[in-house]
């Protein structure tokens, strides 16, 4: 008996397994494709009818299972024994057991003699009883055939749903497929936060940037160097429904400042908006337009190179107020360090420089942004309580190895302070009467 087959695996496509399981005939011919360094075979034609070979489809993004070109003869089989299924699955679970060819011969006659090669079967057994399935045993069974003895080997099949689909009973799938927000800014930031709002099941995401992907963005970002050169918002589309292909993606090429008028109709459309473009001038016109439209959004940065993230949740009811109202109210406080280099310094006009920070830590920030988003559309519009969050405005310490004063002075990195902010100011014009 040899184990260093053990860990073949075949996979069957949901195709493959159709075709086996519609087909009339009691066994037939497989042909499989082999990846030897993988030790893994995929089952690419089955005889349906007598002499009828069909090719099996494999979707094209599953590129592995389509390598290669070894070819590989198998066999299907349907079992007359009820019980081989089971067996399959006891002998599956210790590892080195199998059955003599002479045994598997008697229980699959149909089983062709592999002489001093490997053959390869998969059983399908259509009528497992309850008390076979409690058991742990499958419809399909896959077997590694030698002279010497005949091992149970493990079938990879494709479920009939892959994706985020297959969360339906876990989380508010369908809730938030019916949702669509604005991402500003597909930078860092940016495309960690459309992945993970991806990952959460948003319906749909409108893209703005105006930038094209650069040799010096790759470093940060979840795009690589296949998008050089390509505009952002199409290049992160691309990425995007490579792998969720259901997401809806536009791409709008605007300049969130000097397209405010072109932006201001979107907005109309989403049910949030997020901000993470680079500079002071694309917040605060996001600040503006979504309290405008009467639209929640979330802003993220990171503050003096990376030292701290910041995330803020802007909603629009009179409890809390816009960005500068919030910026406003830190400037009060005599909060923030009043000199022109540092970062923390908004008011003074100055940019942050996100270039400078580590990618993990810009990613992080990303998620949270997108976490924050998901968790106030489900509380807001679906009153699920679950995702309340503790606060509008959360600061994470990354780097935090200088001494700031409140409310930045984060000692330690990974701490997360939530806070909340201001009322809107009487006079503030984005807020006006809102
Ligand atoms: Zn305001």
């Amino acid at each position: 008996m040899t184990t260093s087959h053990a860990d073949f695996h075949i996979v069957l496509t949901k195709d493959a397994v159709a075709k086996i399981r519609n087909s009339d005939l009691n066994g037939g011919v497989l042909v499989m494709k082999s990846i030897p360094s993988e030790e893994l075979f995929v089952v690419i034609s089955v005889e349906t009818s007598r002499d009828v070979r069909v090719p099996v489809d494999i979707p094209t993004e599953y590129s592995k299972l389509r390598w290669g070109d070894i070819t590989h003869p198998a066999q299907w089989m349907r079992p007359s024994r009820p019980d081989l299924h089971v067996r399959h699955r006891a002998m599956i679970r210790r590892p080195g057991t199998g059955i003599s060819f002479e045994g598997f011969h008697e229980l699959v006659p149909g089983v062709s003699d592999p002489g001093n090669g490997l053959g390869l079967m998969v059983t399908h057994d259509p009528g497992l009883s309850v008390e076979a399935r409690e058991f742990g045993a499958s419809e399909f069974a896959g077997w590694l055939v030698q002279r010497t003895g005949v091992e149970p080997i493990s079938l990879v099949i494709e479920p009939e749903v892959v994706g985020i689909g297959q969360l339906a009973s876990l989380w508010p799938i369908e809730q938030l497929k019916a949702h669509s927000v604005i991402l500003v800014g597909c930078g860092s930031i940016g495309g960690a936060a459309a992945e993970a709002l991806a990952g959460y099941g948003i319906g749909r995401i409108e893209l703005i940037d105006p930038d094209r992907f650069l040799w010096h963005n790759m470093v940060r970002h979840v795009l690589g160097a296949e998008s050089v050169g390509r505009r952002k918002v199409d290049a992160l589309k691309d990425h995007l429904k490579e792998r969720w292909p259901n997401l809806h993606v536009e791409t709008r090429r605007l300049d969130v400042v000097a397209d405010a008028h072109l932006v201001r109709p979107l907005v109309d459309g989403v049910d949030l908006v997020l901000c993470a473009a680079d500079g002071i001038a694309p917040r605060r016109v996001v600040s503006h337009l979504s309290r405008r439209a009467g639209k929640p959004s979330v802003l993220a940065c990171v503050l003096d190179d990376g030292a701290i993230g910041e995330v803020i949740r802007l909603r629009p009811t009179p409890r809390f107020g816009c960005l500068l109202c919030h910026r406003q109210h830190l400037s009060d406080q005599g909060t923030l360090d009043p000199e022109a280099d540092q970062e923390l310094a908004y008011g003074t006009g100055q940019v942050h420089k996100p270039m400078t920070a580590v990618p993990p830590d810009l990613h992080y920030i990303g998620t949270l942004m997108a976490k924050i988003a998901i968790a106030t559309l489900l509380e807001s519009l679906h009153g699920d309580h679950t995702q309340r969050l503790p606060g509008e405005y959360a600061l994470l310490g990354l780097r935090p190895a200088r001494l700031y004063q409140a409310p930045f002075d984060l000692q330690k990195a990974g701490e997360i302070r939530w806070l909340s902010i201001p009322a809107p100011r009487p006079t503030c014009f984005t807020c006006g009467s809102a």
